[in-house]
């Protein structure tokens, strides 16, 4: 049976929406500094490293964020500038960053890039190689302009992660993690998002993450089960956060995305002031300008337009 469950008050998806996106950099920022340290490695040094301190591999400052926060900027951009969805104008937002000499970037999206300015591709050959999660860590801006409509969410998802990563490891993550975005934005309480983790687990066991395998580097499964544990594990924004970026690996991505999904479930006042006090001030504003211009402009924004998405499972 089909019944509509009522659209929670507009302001609310705003924050949650501003929150999500927010989360990305904070994780970013916060994990930066542990990124690539084992736990043991982090708990000698730190203790628990839960303070917005900069510096690790990449020597940030503090509050500065990475390629996880850069790339999603490049795609709200992209969307705001061609007042729509327009791939190639993202490709070129990825390739103006990755001219501009970023402090970090993948390998595979650096290849990914390279193939679109020079042969003009918006999508790289498929590989069992590029099942990193590149694509994934930067999908708020996609699930946040598309707020409403699953199908488009479909489409744009793997459209964006095409332009470097071709693999279909990546493009269920990416999915399923828009509508998680999705859900929680829309009011979805931590327990709802668990049960839609465990439909997806059972149609992809691959990504079990019960037992924790305690593997958190960026290979996609790797960073999911990282997420789905801490996240289904914590109570907050805060604990959520700290738990996975004291896991270490690749823990500026895990920490931008456990971000993600806990900004959008516990919205603005679940994020720490300290951490958003520390953010780099350019990104703090940029992303929540982002984030309500893609909102505002998504599907949801427009009167009575697929409802269906928004029925009882
Ligand atoms: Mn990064
Ligand atoms: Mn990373």
């Amino acid at each position: 049976m089909i019944k509509i469950v009522q659209k929670p008050d507009w302001d609310e998806i705003v924050d949650k929406a501003r929150a999500a996106f927010m989360g990305v950099a904070l994780g970013d920022a916060l994990g930066a500094t542990t990124e690539f340290m084992t736990p043991r490695e982090i708990q000698v040094q730190f203790g628990v490293h839960d303070r917005i301190i900069g510096k690790g591999w990449l020597y940030l400052k503090p509050g500065q964020v990475t390629d996880d926060t850069e790339m999603s900027v490049c795609i709200g951009r992209a969307i705001r500038l061609s007042k729509g969805w327009h791939l190639p104008a993202i490709a070129d937002a990825f390739a103006g960053w990755m001219k501009s000499r970023p402090v970090d970037i993948g390998s595979t999206c650096a290849r990914g890039i390279r193939n679109y300015i020079v042969h003009h591709s918006l999508e790289v050959p498929p590989s069992r190689w590029s099942a990193g999660n590149g694509a994934l860590m930067r999908m708020v801006p996609v699930a946040l302009y598309t707020l409403g409509d699953g199908d488009l969410l479909g489409r744009y998802a793997v459209e964006q992660a095409h332009l470097t990563h071709n693999n279909p490891l990546s493009d269920a993550a990416c999915i399923f993690w828009g509508r998680l975005v999705h859900r929680a934005v829309m009011g979805a309480t931590l327990n709802q998002l668990r049960l839609l983790a465990d439909d997806f687990v059972a149609q992809h066991p691959v990504f079990g993450y019960q037992p924790y395998p305690g593997n958190s580097s960026a290979y996609v499964v790797d960073t999911v089960q990282t997420v789905f544990h801490f996240l289904f594990s914590s109570a907050g924004f805060e604990e959520c956060l700290v738990r996975t970026v004291n896991q270490g690996g690749d823990a500026d991505t895990t920490g931008a995305l456990a971000g993600m999904l806990a900004g959008a479930l516990y919205g603005g006042r679940g994020l720490p002031k300290q951490w958003v006090k520390r953010l780099d001030s350019r990104v703090h504003s940029e992303v929540s300008e982002l984030a309500e211009y893609l909102v505002t402009h998504s599907p949801l924004s427009r009167p009575r337009e697929n409802y269906r998405y928004y029925t009882a499972r």
